[in-house]
């Protein structure tokens, strides 16, 4: 579908998202277990990130891991995070993988992960993450089916496409992408011709110029830009006694002081803002709806949602 030119004359717009996962979150992930009560990485990321996002004026939408709420360190700077306006999505209730568990499970880490997050912060959920990006055809379903306005895992690529009965070059762009429902993909960066997303954690180890290039090559493309920051980019430094060899030391981005971390993402954040307009999630899906109404139904099919937006925290 072409999009009306006069609409894209403006920056498109960026939105900006932090995924919530902390050590115990990563070092699951590979396996290595993580046998302590608190979580520096959640606890001074969290923190670190809600000063940052102040202080640049930016409303985020943070995909928080439900089973976060049960736990009074990372709950208390979860509430702060709503106090200030931030959205709060779903990243799954235990951050299992979709792609390796049935329908039932399936069932659990995206309806249940949007009931307790709804039920224990007092807001409503909208958005998705799948750990991992792990996302699926059968998953998209269930999203549509607990409720969900968006998901935003899907990276325009031909695995995507084939694992999601969709195409490159619908990945590439918000979309529907199950006929008849309302649910819509808000897309990940496209990051070809490099192999890695040119996201800040990335860029982080591997230097400025992979972000700078990427954006500015997404720019190029004119569609809306989905930054997203995770919680390591942040956070201070594991202390030695948390690390477990080289690798986990990278991959929780403790290779660096948070002081210099914050100059980096500063300098990405800048460089965002000075070529996309930064608008909310919901903002950003309701003003794309506007201009896309769904097949067979007037524009008046998504108030819903533009009344969500205008809702939603901080207004
Ligand atoms: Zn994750």
């Amino acid at each position: 579908m072409e999009m009306n030119p006069a609409a894209t004359s403006p920056p498109p717009p960026a939105t900006v998202h932090v995924d919530l996962d902390g050590a115990r979150e990563i070092y699951e992930g590979h396996g290595w277990g993580y046998p302590h009560a608190d979580d520096p990485i959640f606890e001074s990321g969290l923190r670190n990130f809600l000063d940052f996002l102040a202080s640049n004026g930016v409303r985020a939408t943070l995909f928080v891991i439900a089973r976060s709420v049960r736990d009074p360190r990372r709950r208390a700077l979860l509430e702060a995070a709503v106090e200030q306006g931030h959205e709060i999505a779903s990243h799954s209730l235990n951050h299992r993988y979709l792609t390796r568990i049935d329908a039932q499970g399936k069932h659990e880490e995206i309806g249940e992960s949007r009931r307790l997050l709804e039920r224990e912060l007092g807001v409503e959920v909208h958005g998705f993450r799948a750990p991992g990006y792990r996302i699926d055809h059968e998953s998209l379903g269930i999203l549509a089916d607990c409720g969900y306005r968006y998901d935003s895992s899907a990276f325009p690529t031909s695995r995507y496409a084939t694992a999601l009965r969709s195409s490159v070059e619908q990945l590439r762009r918000p979309h529907r992408p199950l006929p008849g429902r309302e649910l819509v993909e808000w897309p990940m960066p496209d990051h070809r011709p490099l192999p890695l997303p040119f996201n800040p954690s990335y860029s982080l180890l591997l230097g400025p110029w992979l972000f700078r290039s990427g954006a500015a090559r997404f720019r190029r493309g004119g569609r809306p830009l989905t930054l997203l920051f995770h919680l390591i980019d942040l956070a201070d430094p594991l202390g030695a006694e948390r690390l477990r060899g080289v690798s986990s030391r990278l991959f929780t981005l403790s290779t660096m002081s948070a002081a210099r971390k914050r100059e980096r993402c500063q300098a990405m954040l800048d460089q965002v803002r000075g070529a996309f307009r930064i608008v909310r999630t919901l903002d950003a899906i309701a003003e794309w709806q506007g201009a896309n109404a769904a097949p067979g139904t007037a524009k008046t099919a998504s108030p819903l949602l533009a009344s969500a937006a205008a809702r939603g925290p901080g207004r």
